[in-house]
C-alpha cells in the first residue's frame, strides 16, 4: 500500500508555515474525530492519516528528513517491522522498534541532554540435558540494529558532521517564560529543534536516512553456566539493537529452554530414571545397565526387590547452577508384567500362587514406604 503524501493529507502547500499546517490539522481532526464519526473506519483512518502526518509535519526535524527523502526517511514504513528468524531452534524478534510511526522509542537523560538507548531483544537457547548438565557454548546469529557503517552512527552524510543545536546551544533543554495570573512562569522542556539531543544534523547520511542504525546482524558465543533451567533468562548487556544516532546498545536476553527429555526426567537438579524390571529380575536379582548424563552404569537389583524402591545414585544429577551440591539420579524400580502368557507360563504362574512365598506379607517398612514415595512426589 503506498502512503499518500503528508502534504497531500493536510491539503497544504510545501511551503507552508507552522501556523497553517496546525490548522489544517485541526480542521481535518474535527471533522475525522471518532466521537463524531462512530464505527466509522474510513473516518478513523482518516484521522489517523492526518494525526501521523502532523505528527511529521509538526516537528522540524521530522519534517526536514521527509522533505529530503521521503516516507522512507522516517522507517516506519519500511517493512521491517516484527519478524524474527531461527537458527538452531533459536530465534530472535526485532521487538517493537518500529511499532509505531516518527522516531519515538527509549532514551534517558543526561544533564539534560537526551541518550538514546537501543531496545532490547531476546532470543531463545533449546538445550538438551547434556548441555544443561555441562554447560556449553551457543553460536546465535542474531538480527538486529547495528551501527551505521556509513556515518558511523552519527547519522550525518560522510564529510559533515552534527552541529550544535541553535534552539537549545546544544543543552537539549528550552525554556518557556509565559504570563499567567499567577505571574511569570518558568517552564523546560525538550528542544523541539534537536528532540533533546543537542545536535542538529543538516545533512542526513543517506545510507540510514540520518538513524545511525541500519538492518544488520551478529553472531554471538554465547556461553551457558552449567545447571540452568528453562524459564532462567541470562542478560547480555550491549548486545541488543543499536540505538539511534550513537547513543547506548540495547541489551540482549538469552531465554533458556529445555530439550524435552524422555529416559531422564528432570527435577530440579535431580534425575529421574524409570527403571522397568521383569518378575524373574526382582525375584531372583539381577545386575541392569542404566543410562546417565556419563554413560551407561551397571547397578545391582538385591532379590526381593520391591516395586516403587527408588535407588538413589548420589551426584548423578544436575549441578547447580549456583555452585550447590548436584543433584542425585533417582532409579525409580517398576516391574513389568506381560500382558499375554503362554500356556506352560500359566501352568508355571497357577502353582507359584499355591506357594506359601508368594503370598503378599508386606512388611512395616514396605507399607511405610508407600507413603514415603507419595510425600516424595507432590
Ligand atoms: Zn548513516
Ligand atoms: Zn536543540
Amino acid at each position: 500500500m503506498s502512503k499518500r503524501d503528508y502534504y497531500e493529507v493536510l491539503g497544504v502547500s510545501k511551503s507552508a508555515s507552522k501556523d497553517e499546517i496546525k490548522k489544517a490539522y485541526r480542521k481535518l481532526a474535527l471533522k475525522y474525530h471518532t466521537d463524531k464519526n462512530p464505527g466509522d473506519s474510513s473516518a478513523e483512518e482518516k484521522f489517523k492519516e492526518a494525526a501521523e502526518a502532523y505528527e511529521v509535519l509538526s516537528n522540524e526535524d521530522k519534517k526536514r528528513k521527509y522533505d529530503q527523502f521521503g516516507h522512507s526517511g522516517l522507517g516506519g514504513s519500511g517493512g521491517f517491522g516484527g519478524g524474527g528468524m531461527t537458527m538452531e531452534d533459536i530465534f530472535s524478534s526485532f521487538g517493537d522498534i518500529f511499532g509505531g510511526f516518527g522516531f519515538g522509542g527509549g532514551g534517558s537523560r543526561r544533564g539534560g541532554r537526551r541518550v538514546n538507548k537501543g531496545t532490547n531483544l531476546r532470543v531463545k537457547v533449546k538445550l538438551t540435558l547434556e548441555e544443561v548438565a555441562k554447560g556449553t557454548e551457543k553460536k546465535i546469529k542474531v538480527k538486529k540494529l547495528v551501527t551505521c557503517d556509513a556515518c558511523d552512527g552519527s547519522g550525518a552524510e560522510p564529510g559533515s558532521s552534527p552541529v550544535t543545536c541553535p534552539s537549545c546551544n546544544g543543552s537539549g533543554q528550552v525554556t518557556r517564560v509565559t504570563n499567567t495570573f499567577l505571574g511569570q512562569m518558568q517552564t523546560s522542556s525538550t528542544c523541539p529543534t534537536c528532540n533533546g539531543q543537542g545536535t542538529k544534523i543538516n545533512n542526513y547520511c543517506r545510507k540510514c536516512a540520518g538513524e545511525g542504525t541500519m538492518k544488520g546482524e551478529e553472531v554471538l558465543n554465547i556461553k551457558i553456566p552449567a545447571g540452568v533451567a528453562a524459564g532462567m533468562q541470562m542478560n547480555v548487556s550491549g548486545k541488543g539493537n543499536a540505538a539511534r544516532r550513537g547513543g547506548i546498545n540495547g541489551d540482549l536476553h538469552v531465554l533458556i529452554d529445555e530439550e524435552e527429555q524422555t529416559d531422564l526426567i528432570r527435577d530440579e537438579n535431580d534425575l529421574i530414571y524409570n527403571l522397568f524390571l521383569t518378575i524373574p529380575e526382582v525375584v531372583l536379582g539381577s545386575t541392569v545397565q542404566i543410562p546417565t548424563l556419563d554413560g551407561k552404569v551397571k547397578i545391582k537389583i538385591d532379590a526381593g526387590t520391591q516395586p516403587g524402591k527408588i535407588l538413589r545414585l548420589r551426584g548423578k544429577g544436575l549441578p547447580d547452577v549456583n555452585g550447590y551440591r548436584s543433584g542425585d539420579l533417582l532409579v525409580h524400580v517398576n516391574v513389568w508384567i506381560p500382558k499375554s502368557i503362554s500356556k506352560d507360563e500359566k501352568k508355571i504362574m497357577e502353582k507359584l500362587q499355591d506357594s506359601q512365598n508368594f503370598e503378599a506379607k508386606p512388611s512395616n517398612e514396605d507399607k511405610n514406604f508407600i507413603k514415603r514415595m507419595r510425600s516424595y512426589f507432590e
